[in-house]
């Protein structure tokens, strides 16, 4: 169930972040049976991570904490509606729940990029001045894949 004083640790959690110069407006919380697991803000800028968005870092202090590559039974709160690297990072986690404050509109209208990412995307991936994303011969990957299917010791995720 939401808690308004949850989003609002992630407010002022990015808030502090911004006042350091670390990052952008976006604040995150790993939250399990309502009590929150991990806080964290975007470090983009402190870090050079291009990947430090605040749900990543949210997720990876979580990951530490419970030490575990899976957040099952845990919620996520944001200040922002999720990137689609954020949001593919939250369900690789196995997380089912997501609260969001502002947009992706609200994003793009102070200059953030999401749209030109999901305009890639619901290209089918075409949209090669986005990203030329191309397959080429697969076969010495294939032997990594072999490997994996074969071992019996490995731990599925
Ligand atoms: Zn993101």
């Amino acid at each position: 169930m939401y808690e308004k004083k949850i989003m609002d640790q992630c407010v002022n959690s990015c808030l502090e972040g911004m006042q350091k110069g670390e990052g952008g407006p976006f604040g995150a919380a790993v939250v399990k049976d309502n009590k929150i697991i991990a806080v964290a803000h975007n470090t983009v800028v402190k870090s050079n991570d291009p990947t430090a968005h605040g749900e990543m870092n949210a997720i990876r202090e979580a990951c530490k904490v419970l030490n575990t590559f899976d957040l099952s039974g845990c919620e996520l709160y944001t200040t922002s509606e999720p990137c689609p690297m954020c949001m593919s990072a939250i369900i690789w986690a196995n997380i089912k729940k997501v609260y969001f404050g502002c947009t992706v509109e609200d994003a793009q209208d102070i200059g953030f990029r999401d749209e030109h990412i999901l305009k890639f995307l619901r290209s089918g991936c075409s949209e090669k001045n986005i990203l030329d994303l191309e397959a080429v011969d697969k076969c010495e990957c294939e032997k990594a894949f072999d490997y994996w299917r074969n071992d019996i010791k490995k731990i599925e995720y």
